[in-house]
């Protein structure tokens, strides 16, 4: 069973084309986009979960309001999988016909997933409370989509175009995965694939494009488009990554990847809307655009090339390595109360988390904190669950002051400071 959905995605109906659809590619619209989806109200667009649904909405209600034609189960832009045994997640697509009906059976997938890694979700690298925004992964590659969308609706070319967000890429493509192995649209229906994942920090130009062999014509239709971008570019003809475009290509269709590289708020909370570079996005669009006119200039279907192996820019393991040490010497740092808690049982009326022990030498103690006593709030928050504690401590370092608020065992309310160790 599926969770339920906002009765306007069950029974979408399909409004008339924008009558004047913002046609450029704007850092406006990027940054108003981004600034939604990488805000804390997401908290962190895990697949499965709350945010993560919030994200697909917003993309099928985007793709309803362009007048894209929906794919999905009776008539909706969202597309369910099975995460695993309890969780679903949603895929989301949207479909511009094409003008040339010759053509309507080389469809072109233009995609980037829209999940994170939630609050300590699967692939984060910060502390368990603390939100993972996913501004550049990939609130930039998905917010893309839909601003490629909105131009390609004003300038259709001659093959149909599938913008599609995928779900529970974090947790190892499966959206994508799911789509590719039984989505609505046939395997043999889908001519190529544009994979936007991280395109939102490109600072000085830099742009990577990974799987230009994995069609025997890419080369020669791309790269006097490539030449001419102005972008500081390094490309590779292998078709996998660590990203959608693998399930693609993986499945037998030529996919392409557009990346700026990895950096240090890699899968970290501080991955942040402010931090996007976006004059610098917009250029990489106008590049990918460019890309897709030049490609529909082809007439005839692409030629598949198996080209294996791993595509990513050549400084990415040692950026990565140097990140990864980074996260374990945070990781290190991490600030703690020293005590136990336990969540009150069903019916149970604490006020708070009961505390079950307190280590020894560890700030609680020194505050005087006692195991049976009832932690109330922290840091200003109250604390009704294990979650609530982790949300109020985190991000906090040891050595870092808090102050906490716990009910006695003769029922007093005391407020003390709380030296994290
Ligand atoms: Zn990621």
């Amino acid at each position: 069973m599926t969770p339920l959905l906002l009765p306007l995605l069950l029974t979408p109906q399909v409004p008339p084309p924008a009558q004047d659809p913002a046609t450029a590619i704007r850092a406006a619209d990027l940054e108003a986009r981004i600034g939604f989806l990488a805000s804390d109200a997401l908290e962190g667009r895990e697949s499965g979960r709350t945010g993560g649904r919030a994200a697909a909405q917003y993309f099928a209600r985007e793709w309803q309001r362009l007048g894209l034609k929906p794919i999905g189960p009776e008539g909706s832009y969202l597309l369910p999988f099975r995460i695993d045994r309890e969780l679903t997640g949603f895929n989301t697509a949207g479909l511009l016909p094409g003008t040339d009906p010759g053509l309507a059976d080389q469809v072109l997938v233009i995609g980037g997933h829209h999940d994170h890694c939630g609050i300590g979700g699967p692939g984060a690298m910060g502390f368990p409370g603390e939100i993972h925004n996913g501004a550049d992964d990939n609130a930039s590659g998905s917010a893309g989509v839909a601003e490629l969308a909105e131009w390609f609706v004003a300038h259709p070319i001659r093959r149909p175009i599938l913008f599609m967000t995928f779900d529970a890429e974090e947790r190892g493509l499966l959206g994508s995965a799911a789509f590719v192995r039984s989505g609505p649209l046939a395997r043999d229906r889908i001519w190529a694939m544009i994979n936007m994942d991280m395109i939102g920090r490109s600072g000085d130009g830099y742009l990577f494009v990974g799987g230009l062999g994995t069609a025997e014509e890419f080369h020669e239709l791309l790269d006097p488009v490539l030449a001419r971008s102005g972008l500081r570019l390094e490309s590779k003809d292998p078709g996998e990554a660590p990203s959608d475009n693998s399930s693609f290509f993986l499945a037998g269709i030529p996919s392409l990847f557009f990346f700026t590289n990895v950096h240090e708020d890699y899968h970290m909370p501080s991955d942040d809307a402010d931090k996007i570079d976006y004059p610098g996005e917009v250029k990489i669009l106008e590049l990918i655009r460019d890309c897709v006119l030049a490609l529909d200039r082809r007439d005839g279907p692409l030629t598949f090339r198996d080209e294996r192996g791993m595509a990513m820019p050549d400084d990415f393991w040692k950026r990565n390595n140097e990140h990864m040490r980074r996260v374990f010497e945070r990781q290190r740092r991490r600030g703690r109360l020293g005590l136990s808690v336990a969540e009150a049982e069903d019916g149970e009326d604490l006020g708070g988390l009961r505390i079950t022990r307190v280590r020894e030498d560890s700030g609680a103690a020194a505050a005087g904190l006692a195991a049976g006593e009832i932690l109330v709030e922290v840091a200003g928050r109250p604390v009704a669950s294990r979650n609530d504690l982790r949300r109020a401590l985190g991000g906090r370092l040891k050595g870092e002051k808090v102050e906490v608020a716990v009910r006695g065992a003769d029922g007093a309310l005391r407020r003390v400071e709380v030296e994290l160790g």
